[in-house]
């Protein structure tokens, strides 16, 4: 299988175009890229050129202006909340910005499946329904099979009204076969960021082992369609290169994925580097800037309107707060970026994270602040258990009907996590919040049965409720 659908000196041509382009001619153009956006219909990567190479203020603002049109359209004022899981830090690979790359030298280890559920436990403490887990690559001590069981032994730990529903598997690329068996097994997004679709810089970055081959991770996704799991999520290491040349590889990525399998990205993150063991941040030009992150941000979100978009504790509160108006749909919350690092936080022992994390506020004091700021915290994992994946999904997000399920189920999982994880000062904002947002559900049917699943969830007499 070739990579041929990036290339790289397509891209490049593409940024001079549009750089070069007559100033009127790209005002112009410019002026229908944001007029087709506005209407939902999304960009093709020579429309996104032009908003990327842009400098012109009143088109930054017309971007922000639509991105945070779309969000509030189509993703409303929910925010899904999710946690990583680090099961394993053995590594065969040097990736040069990872504090996990096998030049580090310190103790590895992976998790026991007791030392899984003893995570398990702390996450479901916390409240939280949906994981990434995570683990470095290495065949020997970390092989599927183990990713396999980590997978069984999560979806069968309750803990109190604690349950984890919705697994999403963040592993090194892998064969066809592997992806079949994460199918099997039943997660729920296939995450795999490709960190940087600048091939020489992917070379630079990639310093041994099997992931420095460049082919074979930006096709790991053609391998995970073709084993059957419809549901992939991508993103870039933003600072590795040029982040305009990032956004179109993404891009281009995504309408590849879309004319072979009919489906695109279902998230897109977008981490930023961030400093972590053994790397000096100064090493790497490409760091971006905070106003050059909330255009890609925005543009992203207009680009691919029905993507989810996922940030994670990298970013500090601040910005964190900037980037959900222009559409961040999901955060990360009470995040630990080390193997057993939950258990190691809830004892004060000393951690060797992937990153240093900038916001490390406890869960519900983030999820608390949401609410504050007028956002709806949403514990839902109902797409994937209803089946809702790959092309339902998207034509259920296209059709412009996905808030009528995202708003109550947002709203019945939040009732259900203020009952078993917040006090009585958060107990009375969720239920004001909840008491606000029931009349905007737009289905009668939906909002009468919700009304109905809220009382229940509250008198005890029921739980789980999805649409
Ligand atoms: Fe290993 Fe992943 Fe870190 Fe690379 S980024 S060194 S593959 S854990
Ligand atoms: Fe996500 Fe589907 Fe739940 Fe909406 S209903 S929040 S799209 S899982």
């Amino acid at each position: 299988m070739s990579s041929h659908f990036i290339d790289r000196e397509y891209i490049e041509k593409l940024l001079e175009e549009a750089k070069s382009a007559d100033a009127a001619a790209g005002d112009a153009a410019i002026g229908r890229a944001l007029d087709k956006a506005e209407r939902f219909e999304g960009l093709n990567h020579r429309e996104i050129a032009a908003l990327l190479v842009s400098e012109k203020p009143e088109h930054l603002q017309r971007i922000f202006d639509v991105a945070g049109k779309i969000k509030r359209r189509i993703y409303g004022n929910r925010i899904v909340i999710f946690a990583p899981l680090y099961v394993s830090n053995y590594c065969v690979n040097r990736c040069a910005y990872c504090g996990f790359n096998c030049g580090q030298n310190f103790e590895r280890r992976k998790l026991t499946m007791d030392e899984v559920r003893e995570e398990v436990k702390l996450l479901e403490k916390m409240g939280h329904k949906r994981i990434a887990l995570e683990s470095g690559e290495h065949d020997g001590e970390c092989p599927i099979d183990y990713i396999l069981d980590c997978i069984k032994t999560i979806y069968a730990m309750k803990f109190e009204n604690g349950e984890i529903r919705r697994i999403n598997v963040n592993i090194a690329a892998t064969t066809t076969e592997n992806y079949r068996k994460l199918k099997e097994a039943q997660i729920g997004t296939y995450i795999l960021f490709q960190e940087t679709y600048h091939e020489p810089t992917y070379d630079r970055v990639h310093l041994a082992g099997p992931k420095r081959y460049f082919d074979w991770h930006v096709t790991a996704f053609d391998r995970a369609h073709e084993a059957g799991i419809d549901d992939v999520g991508g993103g870039v290491l933003f600072g590795l290169a040029d982040p305009y040349f990032e956004v179109l590889g993404l891009m281009i990525h995504n309408e590849h994925l879309e004319e072979k399998f009919g489906v695109g990205f279902h998230t897109i993150s977008v981490p930023r580097i961030c400093p972590a063991a053994g790397m000096n941040i100064a090493d790497f030009p490409h760091v971006v800037s905070d106003d050059i992150f909330a255009k890609i941000v925005a543009i992203i979100r207009i680009a691919v309107p029905f993507t989810g978009m996922i940030l994670s504790t990298r970013e500090n509160h601040e910005m964190r707060n900037k980037l959900l108006h222009l559409g961040i749909s999901q955060i990360s919350a009470g995040s630990s970026t080390d193997v057993g690092g939950y258990a190691k936080r809830e004892r004060n022992e000393a951690s060797t994270p992937q990153f240093f994390v900038s916001d490390d506020r406890p869960a519900l004091s983030i999820i608390a602040e949401l609410i504050d700021d007028g956002y709806i915290p949403s514990f839902c994992t109902a797409c994937y258990r209803n089946g809702r994946t790959g092309d339902r999904f998207m034509s259920l997000a296209k059709s412009g009907q996905i808030g009528n399920v995202c708003l109550p189920n947002a709203l019945m999982t939040l009732c259900e996590y203020a009952i078993d994880y917040g006090d009585d000062s958060f107990r009375e904002k969720a239920a004001a919040l909840i008491a606000k947002e029931i009349p905007e559900i737009a289905n009668d049917k939906i909002r009468q049965r919700t009304v109905e699943n809220v009382e229940k969830i509250r008198s005890g007499a029921g739980r789980d409720f999805f649409v």
